[in-house]
C-alpha cells in the first residue's frame, strides 16, 4: 500500500471524485487522508489525531475499533462475508430481524433489508404505493413530505426531500410531492413565536392533508430533527399531531429515522419522545454502530399481508439489491444492539446531552454571529450569520462554515458543516472530557472565524 502523503495526494487528485465536494477547490487543497481510528478519534496518515465530531457522517455510535464489534465481524468473516437474501436466508439476517422487532416501536412486525438510508426510503415509498394498489385504493398515488426535509440522493428520496441547491439539475426526474411547512418555517422565516409557529404548521398540515386525503399514499418525515437540510428542530407535539392526522385520513405515516435512530435524540428512536408508532420506519446509519452499510424498512403486519398471494397474482414486492441484508452488516448490527444494553448507552448519554445543552446556551448562543442553536439530544446545529438581528446570511463565497471546520481541524477536531451551519454529532460513547474538548475547540474556531 502507498503510504507517502504526496503520492497519495497526487493519486487522489488524479483519480477520485468525492461526494458532495466541489472538486475544483478540493484539487487545490491538501486532503486529509485518514489512516485509522481508535475510540472517538480519527488518525490521518501523517499521524495527526482528531476527535470524530460528526461520527463519520452521523453513524458511529460506540467509537472506532470497538472490540465487541470487531470480534463480531471477524467471526462472521470466518463463516461467510456475503450470501444473497433473494431466495435464501442466513443466520445473522434472521437474528437481527427478530432483535429489531423486539426493540422497534409498537406495531412494526416485518423487516425488509437494504443497504443505505436512501434505499430504505425508496423501499418505504414503493411499499406504500404498492400497498394501496393491492388494497384496491388505486387513487392513492401521491406523497406528502416536509419543506426542508432530506431523505437521500436517489430519485424517490430526492422527490420527497427536494432541495433547490442539491437537486435542481435533476428536477425533471422527480415526481411532485405535497410539501408541508414545518414549524421552523413559520418561526424562523415568518418570525412567529414558538406557540404560534407550531399552531400555524398544524393548521396548514390539517388543511393540506384533508384536501388530498383520498389521493395520498403516505406522509414521510424525519421526526424531531430535519438533519441534512439544516438541522431544523421540531417542537414537541408536531410529530404526534401529524401522526394523528394521518391516522384519521388513513394516510400511511412513514418515519425516516435514518439519522435520528439508534439513540441520537436521547431515546433509541425519536418517535418514542412523542409516543407514536409509524406504519413504516426507515433505519440505517447507526444500525451497525457506524461500521457497514446496512438499512432496513420496517412495516406493520397489515401492510406485509397485503402483499401475500399466489405467485401468479404477481403481488410480490419486486425490489432488492445485491448486498441486501449483508451478513457482515447484520452480525455487527447485532453486536452493536447488544452493547446498547450492556453498556447502558442511552442512560449514560443523558448527562452528556444536558452538558451540551448547558454549553450551547451559556457559550454559543450569545456569540454575535450565532443566529440560532438547535439541539435534540446528540444532534446539534449552530447557525452562523453575518447579522444576528436580521439573520442576514454570509455570502456563500466567504465559506464561513468551511473556514470554521478548518480552524477546528488545526486544533484536533474533525467536523463537517451544512453551509454555514456548524454540525456537532459525536459518537454516543464519547467521554465527557472529549466532549468538553470538542465544544471548546468549536467555540474557539467559531470566534476566530466570525470575529476576524
Ligand atoms: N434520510 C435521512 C434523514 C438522512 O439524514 C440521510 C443521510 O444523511 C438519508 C436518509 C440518506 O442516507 P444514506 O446517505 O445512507 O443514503
Amino acid at each position: 500500500m502507498t503510504v507517502n502523503y504526496e503520492e497519495l495526494k497526487r493519486l487522489d487528485h488524479t483519480y477520485v471524485w468525492h461526494p458532495f465536494t466541489q472538486m475544483q477547490e478540493w484539487m487545490g487543497e491538501n486532503p486529509c487522508i485518514i489512516d485509522r481510528g481508535e475510540g472517538c478519534y480519527l488518525y490521518d496518515i501523517q499521524g495527526r489525531k482528531y476527535i470524530d465530531g460528526v461520527s463519520s457522517l452521523w453513524c458511529n455510535v460506540h467509537g472506532h475499533r470497538k472490540k465487541e464489534l470487531d470480534d463480531a465481524l471477524k467471526s462472521q468473516i470466518d463463516r461467510i462475508s456475503h450470501s444473497t437474501f433473494l431466495g435464501l436466508s442466513h443466520v445473522p439476517g434472521i437474528e437481527l430481524a427478530r432483535k429489531l422487532i423486539q426493540i422497534a416501536p409498537k406495531g412494526l412486525k416485518r423487516v425488509f433489508y437494504s443497504d443505505n438510508g436512501a434505499t430504505a426510503v425508496e423501499v418505504a415509498l414503493k411499499i406504500a404505493l404498492q400497498y394501496w394498489q393491492l388494497r384496491g385504493e388505486t387513487q392513492r398515488l401521491k406523497f406528502a413530505s416536509l419543506v426542508e426535509a432530506y431523505h437521500g440522493d436517489t430519485v424517490g428520496a430526492m422527490s420527497v426531500g427536494y432541495s433547490e441547491t442539491f437537486h435542481r439539475f435533476h428536477r425533471s426526474l422527480l415526481f411532485p410531492a405535497l410539501r408541508l411547512n414545518p414549524p421552523h418555517v413559520f418561526r424562523y422565516y415568518k418570525r412567529m413565536g414558538e406557540k404560534e409557529a407550531l399552531q400555524s404548521a398544524i393548521d396548514e398540515a390539517e388543511r393540506s392533508l384533508s384536501q388530498e386525503k383520498n389521493s395520498l399514499a403516505a406522509l414521510i418525515m424525519e421526526p424531531l430533527m430535519q438533519g441534512a437540510a439544516g438541522m431544523w428542530s421540531q417542537p414537541p407535539g408536531y410529530v404526534r399531531v401529524l401522526s394523528d392526522i394521518c391516522r384519521r385520513y388513513r394516510i400511511l405515516f412513514v418515519l425516516d429515522e435514518v439519522a435520528t435512530g439508534f439513540g441520537r435524540t436521547g431515546k433509541l428512536f425519536a418517535c418514542e419522545h412523542e409516543g407514536v408508532s409509524p406504519d413504516i420506519l426507515c433505519l440505517a446509519k447507526g444500525m451497525t454502530g457506524g461500521y457497514l452499510p446496512l438499512a432496513v424498512t420496517l412495516t406493520t403486519e397489515e401492510i406485509f399481508s397485503a402483499f401475500l398471494g399466489e405467485y401468479k397474482e404477481y403481488k410480490t414486492f419486486f425490489h432488492g439489491h445485491t448486498y441486501t441484508g449483508n451478513p457482515l452488516g447484520c452480525a455487527v448490527a447485532l453486536a452493536s444492539l447488544d452493547l446498547f444494553g450492556k453498556e447502558k448507552i442511552i442512560e449514560r448519554l443523558q448527562p452528556k446531552i444536558h452538558y451540551v445543552k448547558a454549553r450551547l446556551e451559556r457559550d454559543f448562543a450569545p456569540l454575535p454571529h450565532v443566529a440560532d442553536v438547535r439541539q435534540w439530544g446528540f444532534m446539534v446545529g449552530i447557525e452562523l450569520v453575518e447579522e444576528k438581528t436580521t439573520r442576514k446570511k454570509y455570502a456563500p463565497e466567504r465559506r464561513t462554515g468551511h473556514k470554521v471546520i478548518l480552524e477546528a481541524r488545526k486544533r484536533g477536531v474533525m467536523i463537517r458543516p451544512l453551509g454555514d451551519i456548524v454540525i456537532l454529532m459525536p459518537p454516543l460513547a464519547i467521554a465527557k472530557s472529549e466532549l468538553q474538548t470538542l465544544l471548546d475547540v468549536v467555540y474557539e474556531s467559531i470566534r476566530i472565524v466570525t470575529e476576524s
